[in-house]
């Protein structure tokens, strides 16, 4: 296929004629947006010439007019989630992520109108309210968009009940490379709309008629299998025609962006099932699975799912309770559909049928969601082991997606365990065996020659092998891409691969759209990312559905992924890149999500490190000297009524911008911010009984660390968590403290953080239990290890970390899970809860929940989002109020709908935020506080008592 080739001198042309025809801010090609653009979640890496951020119709029609005038291809992006390389291209990229809004649901006719930009896992959950979900679910569906799924007909566990994408579209809005937007929806053959349509593209009829005049061929060469995404869907196409419909989404939908780019998708949407019930299965003989997989099959299962024994090996079977002679694992999942009758009597019949076999264990079942989530977690622990796997042997997909019948699964996998065995080769396998479609995913350092040699081996015998020995699918859902389309035309033919070298032709006359995809003469091996694929990102993309940046500008080179390329590459620096290496919030939401175990915060605290902040530098090296900093803070609270009101905040503004300048370009303090209320007497000035407690003997003691926020602040926190302890008959001592150093290491001074650990590890020592109240300083606390080499102080650190608690973990520990006894209502209320992002990286989720929801008197409601970051993060607030807010506003919406009047929070800093966001329209309240409210009510008569305010 001709692609018109721009030579580079010719890139800043491009990027001035887009800038000219879409205006600066959505045309980028600064280093950054390059580098985080080059990658998508495959093994391949292309560097592109420019990004444009799409936010309009308007957006994609320009570029792809420009494409076709100037010959310059155009990658469409979603996600890049994708494992095949099809959302990296040389020319433009395409990002529709901006394109998110769900446009009109129609709960009668059970259909969505979504734009491609919106997030699967978002769709799924503003859908539940109204009993409703798309049904294809890709295990990526917490951060792979609809544009993505649309154009790779993705599919997932739950296809057996629901299809694949091509199985639930309605219709589509495509702009292909000719003729400008076209309603992709079935047409009728004698529908008078065809003829206009027809008319208006040319390239349509020819389609038509290629299609007509080649239906024997097409009919002969389809796969019998159930499930194939390899080529173009002309066998979809002609099952239309044999309806009397011209059924064009059957077209687009997995056409990876080769034939058109889609701006909107009419979605048909399926009831939520009412029940679900998981069975987990252990076979001793491989070969009795797909005989098992034939009779689970009559029972109607939504999902059926098998690991092999060695991706058991690599799971830990111990770890998982496999047992030691299982030769391979079924999760079958049964879904309450009316007809089928009782989902219980159903998942029973189904294990009742496998006791035929010789199991290795007694099957397991469950319905109630968390014993059900335990029955997957093996399941969904396998790309955190493979990720993890080694330093140097990767997880590499080239022969990931293959599907064969049903029944011959079991071989097939006894046939690819034979094959890595004699290749000495580690492998995972594993997939939906309801569409016999196995997963396939060897561990291979592809820098290594050997490796490299038997990935070129694997992937040419083993494609070979399923289309000749079992007649199969070389793509079942994840797309050609780059990596099969080499195979395209081996699985299908010269004719039909011919045919399909003319549609595009047709379709994409100037070559345009996504070249190199699907369509492709390039062997598999060309672009291959070599020097990403010994780093320790998978780069799957999972930790940009967390950060809260990314989720703000929907744009990679401001997202987590992409700060991982751009911090660890070669020809980083801190000039070239300051702009997003200054953006991360530290809110660490990354290194949880994770698999791989990356900490791509902690990688651009490193480079913040080789660039500290110097003006932030005096502030904490001042605060690390309290008897000149306290008294300064003190004489600001005494007069914090004088100068926080408007006039004076504006004046406050306005000075202070100059030096805060020296933070960042976007630092401030924002005159409409409301400010936390300054401590006149610091906590420590408050306690003073607890402060000389400290300097007694402290064995065996409970030291309480308030860090800087309760300390300075007149927030309630200090004072609440003190109650709280005492309520529980602890009186707690509160040792002399430095700052924990979060804010200290966001300006890059790790030499005062290792300073302040010093002092606050020798200060501790003592204490058998540390009880905080901030979510920050519980986390800092417990990372004190990563400070230290190895030696007497990481020995400390250590120690150190396994005694800390957070106050609502050294509540629920102390009452099993609960609040404790005689607590009593102050008032009913309706509580949510924030779920502070340093907490949850602590690994303290379910204790504030289980105290919240233990608390008499108390309607606990889970927040949609409570666990997205809320945008404070500390000193970020002020760093860049403009993009906090916008963060916060997804907490606000979230917050709103769960109609709680009071948000309860696990850190005082978050609770700035909350407050400032809020407004007042519902209460903050650190959930120390409601606990000592309710402590305190219990203390008082029954009658007519009210609980303090702290
Ligand atoms: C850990 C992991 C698990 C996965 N599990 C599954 C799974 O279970 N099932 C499955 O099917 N896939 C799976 N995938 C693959 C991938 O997530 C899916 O294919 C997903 O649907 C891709 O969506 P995306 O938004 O990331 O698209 P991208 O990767 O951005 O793009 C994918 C393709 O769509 C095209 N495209 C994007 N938007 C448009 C548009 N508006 N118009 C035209 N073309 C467009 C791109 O050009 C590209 O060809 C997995 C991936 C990972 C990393
Ligand atoms: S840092 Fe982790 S979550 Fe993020 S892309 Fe890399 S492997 Fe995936
Ligand atoms: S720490 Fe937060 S803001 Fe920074 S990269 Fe990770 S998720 Fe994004």
């Amino acid at each position: 296929m001709a692609t018109q080739l721009v030579l580079p001198d010719k890139k800043r042309a491009v990027v001035a004629d887009l800038r000219r025809e879409l205006g600066s801010d959505k045309v980028k090609d600064d280093y950054p947006t390059l580098t985080a653009y080059a990658v998508d979640a495959s093994i391949y890496k292309i560097v592109p010439q420019v990004v444009v951020l799409a936010e309009s119709e308007d957006d994609i029609h320009k570029v792809l007019e420009y494409a076709v005038r100037t010959g310059v291809p155009v990658t469409p992006r979603a996600a890049g989630t994708n494992l095949t390389g099809s959302a990296i291209g040389s020319g433009i990229i395409l990002d529709i992520s901006r394109l998110n809004r769900i446009l009109e649901l129609n709960r009668e006719a059970k259909t969505v109108r979504v734009q491609p930009g919106v997030v699967y896992g978002e769709l799924n959950r503003r859908l539940a309210s109204h009993g409703l979900m798309f049904g294809p679910d890709p295990s990526s569906g917490e951060m792979c968009k609809l544009g993505g799924m649309l154009a790779n007909n993705s599919a997932g566990p739950h296809t057996l009940r629901y299809g694949s994408v091509k199985d639930n579209v309605e219709s589509l809005r495509v702009h292909g490379a000719d003729g400008g937007w076209l309603e992709a929806r079935p047409y009728e053959l004698n529908e008078p709309a065809l003829d206009l349509v027809l008319t208006r593209y040319p390239s349509l009829r020819n389609l038509l008629g290629l299609v007509r005049d080649h239906a024997g061929l097409i009919r002969a060469k389809r796969p019998a299998v159930s499930k194939n995404s390899c080529g173009y869907n002309l066998f979809g196409l002609l099952d239309g025609l044999d309806q009397g419909r011209f059924d064009l989404p059957k077209l687009f939908v997995g056409s990876e962006g080769t034939l058109g780019v889609i701006s909107e998708a009419t979605l048909r949407l399926v009831d939520r099932p009412r029940a679900t019930a998981t069975a987990l299965l252990h076979f001793k003989h491989l070969e009795e699975v797909g005989d098992a997989v034939v009779r689970l099959l009559a029972c109607s299962p939504s999902a059926l799912e098998v690991m092999d024994a060695n991706t058991l090996n690599l799971i830990g079977r111990d770890r998982h309770n496999i047992p030691a002679d299982a030769a391979a694992t079924l999760l079958a999942e049964f879904d309450e559909d009316g007809p089928r009758g009782n989902v219980q009597d159903r998942a029973a019949e189904a294990t009742g049928l496998c006791r035929r076999y010789r199991l290795a264990s007694n099957p397991v079942l469950a319905f109630e969601p968390e014993q059900r989530e335990q029955l997957w977690q093996a399941r969904k622990a396998l790309y955190p082991t493979l990720y993890r796997y080694d330093t140097k042997k990767k997880p590499i997909n080239f022969v990931d997606d293959v599907v064969v019948r049903a029944e011959q699964l079991s071989e097939l996998i006894r046939y690819l365990e034979h094959f890595f065995g004699e290749q000495r080769v580690p492998v995972a396998i594993f997939g939906h065996i309801g569409n016999g479609n196995a997963h396939i995913v060897p561990l291979l350092d592809v820098n290594d020659r050997g490796d490299f040699a038997r990935m070129v081996q694997g992937y040419r015998e083993i494609h070979q092998t399923v289309l000749t020995r079992f007649g199969g699918s070389i793509c079942g859902e994840h797309g050609d891409g780059r990596v099969r389309a080499e195979f395209v035309r081996k699985m299908f033919g010269e004719e039909l691969y011919g045919l399909f070298v003319r549609i595009k032709r047709e379709l994409d006359p100037h070559g345009v759209l996504n070249p190199g995809i699907k369509i492709s003469e390039v062997p598999f091996t060309d672009h291959i990312d070599y020097t990403r694929l010994s780093k320790a990102c998978a780069t799957c993309g999972k930790c940009n559905s967390v950060c809260p940046v990314y989720d703000v500008f929907q744009s990679e080179d401001m997202s987590s992924r992409g700060w991982f390329e751009i911090v660890t590459a070669k020809d980083y620096s801190y000039l070239n890149s300051k702009r997003v290496v200054e953006a991360c919030l530290n809110c660490k939401s990354c290194r949880t999500i994770c698999p791989a175990g990356v900490d791509v915060s902690e990688l651009i605290l490193q480079r913040r490190a080789e660039h500290p902040n110097r003006l932030a530098g005096w502030v904490f090296a001042l605060q690390a000297r309290p008897r000149v900093f306290e008294p300064l803070l003190k004489a600001a609270a005494r007069t914090q009524p004088l100068w926080d009101r408007p006039g004076p905040r504006t004046w406050l503004e306005r000075l202070t911008r100059p030096l805060m300048r020296y933070v960042a370009k976007t630092a401030r303090i924002p005159r409409d911010m409301v400010l936390p209320r300054l401590a006149v007497r610091h906590l420590r000035d408050r306690y003073p009984e607890l402060v000389r407690g400290a300097r007694d003997d402290c064995r065996n003691r409970v030291a309480y660390f308030h860090g800087c926020a309760a300390n300075y602040f007149d927030d309630g926190v200090g004072d609440a968590v003190i109650t709280v302890l005492r309520q529980h008959g602890i009186e707690p001592a509160l040792p002399p403290q430095r700052c924990s150093g979060t804010p200290i290491q966001t300006y890059g001074h790790l030499a005062l953080v290792k300073e302040g650990a010093r002092a606050n590890l020798a200060s501790l020592a003592p204490y058998e239990t540390v009880v905080t109240g901030c979510a920050s300083c519980t986390l800092m606390l417990k990372d004190y290890v990563r400070l230290f080499e190895p030696g007497p102080e990481r020995d400390a650190a250590e120690g150190l970390a396994g005694r800390v608690k957070h106050i609502t973990e050294f509540v629920a520990e102390a009452n099993q899970g609960g609040a404790g006894q005689g607590l009593r209502s102050s008032s009913p209320m309706k509580v949510t809860y924030h779920s502070s992002c340093h907490l949850r990286a602590a690994g303290v989720t379910k204790a504030p929940r289980q105290v919240l929801a233990g608390l008499p008197g108390v309607e606990f409601i889970e927040m949609q989002d409570a666990d997205r970051c809320a945008g404070g993060a500390g000193t970020y607030i002020l760093k860049d109020y403009d993009t906090s807010m916008k963060i916060f506003e997804r907490k606000r919406r979230a917050i709103e709908e769960s109609g709680a009047e009071v948000v309860a929070t696990s850190c005082p800093a978050c609770m700035i935020q909350l407050n400032n966001g809020l407004r007042g329209k519902a209460r903050v309240r650190h959930v120390a506080e409601l606990l000592a409210d309710a402590g305190r009510a219990a203390a008082q008569p029954a009658e007519g008592t009210r609980p303090s305010e702290s």
